[in-house]
């Protein structure tokens, strides 16, 4: 591929992303990187410099390693408007456009472009694809334009013109015809986006085949979580928001400090600064005090041998001294002279080094953390305002069975009030999602599958409750497999064993799904040990369960072979170590132990009979996400 000198390249992400949800479009995940990287990839081969027309997150842009400009005309004015500022900054005779969300642009773009214009003497080139049998569809934003046109388009713009092909009306235009139509192709959802990904999720078969011994129907809880973990996918997009509403959100990028911090060497204590050569070996010493350093007023005062300067916590250290004497070390103090004894301090010490927390350009949070108050306060004092988080994750949800009711209904015969929506409600929420909160589903295939295909559209997951177990209504797990790649397990698990999960799709959008048990308490059990992590995952959030070591009150029979949950209440004992006992009765629609208790203890799979005083593994409710 030859690359032509007389071109600049330049690349357009300057739009809101407004058919995306408002996500920045040249930063969406694609094929392992981002779109504006692979858009990079194609076009730098062929032009003799890059650069990026964005009006957002300037900084990640600028991480690309090439010029960004923003628009000159305020108020995100189009495409034009990043063309006008590319032909007003490029330096070769050739601007060469193309858009942020065309990943698969031609190799021979430029080449082809430019050998039109020539030969045809034109102003300018553009792309053009057609189908067999359809009309020619022209793709302006893939446009060569000689920069000295520039005053043509400033005019234009200034006449309030903003059509990609509406300035050059007089002038001469070329459209050069490609064989490759997927090659101009531009991503305008997050869906297309995905389905377009070459490095797109593999099918529910593709990853169940890598375990060794798949039977739905006996399957140990840790294949499950495996399977699960392997088949979602983080959702990508990113949004830039205020530091404080970043609080419980999923950092989507490395935070690198800007600056050192603490940006001066400075004091630890409130006391004397002084040289540390002028601590004595024994005996003592009387030093000059020659000024004062408060927090936030540092000095001029230069203390030489025999001087010091009085100083605050926080104080920038003076010139030339490297410890500080707290003052109540000190010995004797007067107006202007302090009397230091041997041994009270050695050289260096309550000296705080610049950068000793952070060095300059190092990680400050590394991405995939979620932000709690002290990431807060550490963001802050970078002096960085604005955050990159994941977007927020979109879950439906919904319950199912004909004997539920909701609050406020009479309940008649046979029929439960539906507790499960608000379990479901109450876990999502504390993962910081948005919910689509869908109500109750009849056990009637029609409402079904319109339920289903709504949350669906609408959704990134759906959680139902109910429904999934041998002997309820067969057409639930019917519905749920056709609309997409689900499976149904049987999982060696106490409770909550049966479970549908795969994803499926309904126009052109697609969601993961969770069939959870109906049982309340299998309910909270599926959700915190399978989707829970899931739905961490999609959010690109790194949390794994945190498990406790506890010592058992009591013994507790368990079978091998299978997961038991049981819900247990965690103490302090009289030697200070965590202990716990079980709750009374254990059965999976008990809510009220769930209530009472304050946390889980796992029984895992080999695990046989507990004994009294045995350690087990032990899941805190309080402080549980
Ligand atoms: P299923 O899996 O649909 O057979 O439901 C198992 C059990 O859980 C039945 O006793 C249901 O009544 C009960 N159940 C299902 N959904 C809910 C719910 N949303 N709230 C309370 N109980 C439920
Ligand atoms: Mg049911």
């Amino acid at each position: 591929m030859n690359k032509n000198e007389s071109i600049s390249g330049l690349i357009l992400a300057g739009g809101r992303g407004s058919r995306m949800g408002h996500v920045d479009k040249g930063l969406q995940p694609f094929g392992g990187g981002s779109m504006v990287a692979q858009v990079l990839a194609r076009l730098a081969p062929q032009v003799a410099s890059v650069a990026i027309n964005a009006n957002q997150n300037l900084d990640t842009y600028a991480g690309f390693g090439v010029p960004v400009w923003p628009d000159d005309l305020a108020g995100f004015a189009g495409p034009l408007a990043g063309l006008e500022t590319g032909m007003r900054r490029c330096q070769t005779p050739y601007l060469l456009t193309a858009p942020c969300d065309s990943p698969f642009l031609p190799p021979d773009l430029a080449a082809r472009l430019l050998a039109a214009l020539q030969e045809q003497d034109a102003d300018l080139a553009f792309a053009a694809t057609q189908e067999p049998g359809m009309r020619v569809q022209p793709h302006p934003v893939f446009c060569l334009v000689k920069a000295e046109l520039l005053p043509i388009l400033s005019a234009y713009l200034a006449e309030g013109g903003r059509r990609m092909d509406g300035w050059y009306k007089d002038l001469k235009a070329v459209e050069v015809l490609f064989d490759d139509g997927d090659a101009f192709r531009n991503i305008n959802t997050l869906d297309e986006l995905r389905s377009l990904d070459p490095q797109r999720p593999a099918r529910l078969a593709d990853v169940t085949s890598c375990l060794s011994a798949y039977d739905p129907d006996a399957l140990p809880v840790r294949d499950a979580q495996r399977i699960i973990r392997d088949f979602v996918q983080p959702v990508g997009a990113v949004e830039q928001v205020a530091l404080r509403p970043a609080l419980g959100r999923v950092l989507a990028r490395d935070i690198v400090s800007p600056i050192d911090v603490p940006a001066h060497d400075n004091s630890a204590m409130d006391g004397y600064a002084l040289r540390g050569a002028d601590l004595p070996l024994e005996g003592s010493v009387r030093l000059a005090v020659i000024g004062t350093v408060y927090a936030g007023r540092p000095s001029e005062a230069v203390p030489g041998p025999g001087e010091c300067v009085r100083i605050m916590t926080g104080g920038v250290m003076p010139a030339g001294c490297d410890s500080v004497v707290p003052q109540e070390f000190v010995a004797e103090e007067s107006e202007g002279a302090i009397v230091l004894t041997a041994g009270t301090i050695r050289a260096g010490d309550n000296r705080r080094f610049a950068g000793e927390d952070l060095k300059a350009g190092s990680a400050a949070l590394a991405a995939g953390k979620i932000i709690r108050p002290a990431d807060l306060g550490l963001i802050a004092s970078l002096g960085i305002a604005e955050v990159p988080v994941v977007r927020r994750l979109r879950v439906a949800f919904f319950s199912t069975g004909d004997e539920l009711r909701s609050i406020g209904q009479a309940l008649d015969a046979g029929s439960v009030y539906d507790s499960n929506r608000y379990t479901i409600y109450g876990m999502l929420q504390r993962l910081g999602c948005d919910i689509i909160d869908m109500g109750i589903v009849r056990d009637d295939p029609a409402a079904l599958e319109a339920a289903l295909r709504s949350a669906c559209e609408n959704a990134d997951a759906i959680i139902t409750s109910g429904g999934v177990s041998v002997g309820a209504a067969d057409y639930t797990r019917q519905i749920m497999a056709r609309l997409g790649d689900v499976t149904f397990w049987k999982i060696g698990m106490r409770p909550g064993r049966p479970l549908a999960f795969g994803r499926i799709a309904s126009n052109g959008r697609s969601a993961f799904l969770f069939g959870l048990p109906g049982n309340p308490v299998a309910v909270m059990v599926s959700f915190y040990f399978f989707a829970r992590d899931a739905l961490l995952r999609m959010m690109g959030a790194d949390a794994p369960l945190p498990l406790l070591r506890a010592r058992s009150q009591g013994a507790i029979r368990k079978k091998p072979g299978r997961t038991e949950y049981q819900r247990g209440i965690l103490s302090h004992g009289e030697d200070g170590a965590p202990q716990v006992r079980i709750t009374g009765s254990q059965g999976s629609g008990i809510l009220r132990s769930m209530s009472e208790a304050n946390c889980m203890v796992v029984l895992h799979d080999e695990q046989g009979n507990v004994a009294a005083g045995d350690m087990v593994d032990v899941l805190i409710f309080d402080g549980l996400i």
